[in-house]
């Protein structure tokens, strides 16, 4: 059966579609031979049969918002994931499809007294698959959680065709509830951008939706570094911690935005909340409104609870009419904050020179690492940026003590050489998992 034929066999005819393309958030441009969309984990493993017996590559896809270049620009199959995003409980785990979108998932989860305690600074379009194939440990919330934190398992679809549970699910007849107890598979997928198999389910952990208050001010550059220590000491009190400069408005220094938070009481968050801000006062920032949410918050019942996305769900349909991002993101050990600082100003200087109308760093602090980001958008008319004029930018940061966020096919040789020996086995788990080297052909962390 030709291969057409055969998705459609797996998935129903009504939704595969050939030749279906997409325009990531950079302007990239990736053509699919097929456009693939599987009602559930059963379809989406066979799919993946089936491609295997057709040695056609298969690219998963989210909403498209990754803007580091990892998915194939031709050739491969779509496995468009957006049906997957039915949410069952088991007991208080929160089992959920790869395919569901982060902002209606924290308010299905808060409906039931938790929260979705991370996930990306923007639309709320994102998908929860992609925040385990990215690793998510940068954005709103990376305070408390990181992804690999916030999950105990996930169901996956190997490029074998097979399912496989991750964490304490991994175990026949138990339920998701832990990841540790055996050597557990959970962490190799986090950060793997599908090449190890297709997120199909996720189980979060339950987490009580905490009281905010959001602490709005500015600080000056030369006093960002007290700042950061001062961030990084505080690490409980708070689940964002986000510092951004903007090209528009660089001589003005940083915005700042603290969520200081309680998972007990309001007035816990308010006693918190006065002591770091003066706290945040004693060390140079100057802090300019504070505003309270609920742990009952909704959306748009809230303006607090709004705030907290970077614009209307579905706004990135608006940016990316008129725009495109060229982003370079690392995490770093708070001791690299010093070497890493000059480097990221010095691209968003490169950038203005060029003739870039906006750039954006931000910092965003966690108790044990920052992740630092330089997102730039360029007109879709004209391009003063175009991707190869980072390419020196990227093997700059390479040279710093830092992780990359995400690989995709945005760094240098020299990053996934820095992988060493580790780099074999992860190889050799590729190889036992994706026999046929189905899943994200061409990205260079699996060729
Ligand atoms: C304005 C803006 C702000 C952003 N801020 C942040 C931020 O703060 N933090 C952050 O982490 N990211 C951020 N991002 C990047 C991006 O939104 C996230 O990384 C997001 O998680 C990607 O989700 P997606 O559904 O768009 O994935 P896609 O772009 O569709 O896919 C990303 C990668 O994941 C793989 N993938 C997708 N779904 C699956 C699956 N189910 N199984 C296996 N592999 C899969 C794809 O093959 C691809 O390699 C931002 C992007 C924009 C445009």
């Amino acid at each position: 059966m030709a291969l057409g034929a055969a998705l459609g066999a797996a998935v129903g005819a009504d939704h595969v579609e050939p030749r279906g393309g997409l325009r990531d958030v950079s302007g990239r441009e990736c053509n699919f031979s097929w456009w693939v969309r599987p009602a559930d984990t059963a379809e989406v493993a066979a799919v993946v049969r089936v491609c295997r017996e057709h040695r056609a590559g298969i690219a998963p896809v989210g909403s498209g918002t990754a803007y580091w270049a990892p998915l194939p620009e031709s050739g491969a199959v779509a496995l468009d994931l957006s049906r997957l995003e039915g949410l069952e409980w088991e007991g208080r785990v929160a089992v959920a499809g790869a395919g569901a979108a982060v902002r209606p998932l924290d308010q299905q989860l808060r409906a039931a007294g938790g929260h979705l305690a991370l996930h990306p600074d923007a639309f709320g379009d994102t998908t929860l698959g992609a925040m385990v194939a990215t690793a998510c440990t940068s954005g709103i919330g990376m305070g408390v959680t990181t992804i690999g934190e916030a999950i105990c398992g996930v169901e996956v679809v190997t490029g074998a065709g097979e399912v496989l549970f991750t964490g304490s699910a991994a175990r026949t007849g138990v339920p998701p509830f832990l990841r540790e107890g055996v050597p557990d598979l959970t962490g190799c997928f986090l950060g793997a951008e599908g090449g190890l198999g297709v997120v199909t389910r996720v189980a979060l952990k339950h987490r009580p939706a905490p009281w905010r208050i959001h602490l709005r001010g500015r600080v000056l550059a030369e006093r960002l570094g007290a700042v950061v220590g001062l961030g990084r000491a505080l690490a409980a009190a708070y689940d964002t911690f986000r510092l951004t400069r903007s090209l528009g408005r660089w001589g003005e220094g940083y915005a700042l935005d603290v969520w200081v938070i309680s998972a007990f009481s309001a007035r816990e968050a308010a006693e918190r909340a006065v002591e770091v801000e003066r706290r945040l006062v004693e060390a140079g920032a100057m802090v300019e409104s504070r505003a309270a949410e609920s742990a009952r918050a909704r959306a748009g019942k809230s303006p607090e609870y709004d705030a907290r996305w970077t614009g209307p769900l579905g706004g990135l349909d608006l940016f990316t009419a008129r725009a495109r991002m060229r982003g370079l993101d690392v995490n770093a050990a708070y001791e690299a904050f010093d070497a890493l600082l000059p480097a990221a100003e010095a691209l968003v200087e490169a950038q203005r020179a060029a003739g870039v109308p906006e750039s954006r760093l931000a910092w965003y602090l966690a108790p044990d690492f920052v992740n630092v980001g330089v997102h730039a958008s360029v007109p879709l008319n004209a391009d003063p940026w175009p991707a190869e004029r980072s390419a020196p930018w990227f093997e700059r940061f390479a040279a710093l003590p830092v992780v990359p966020y995400r690989l995709g096919r945005s760094w240098s040789p020299s990053m996934l050489e820095g992988l060493g020996a580790g780099r074999e086995a992860l190889r050799a788990l590729r190889r036992q998992l994706d026999p046929d080297g189905v899943l994200q052909p061409g990205l260079p962390l699996w060729s």
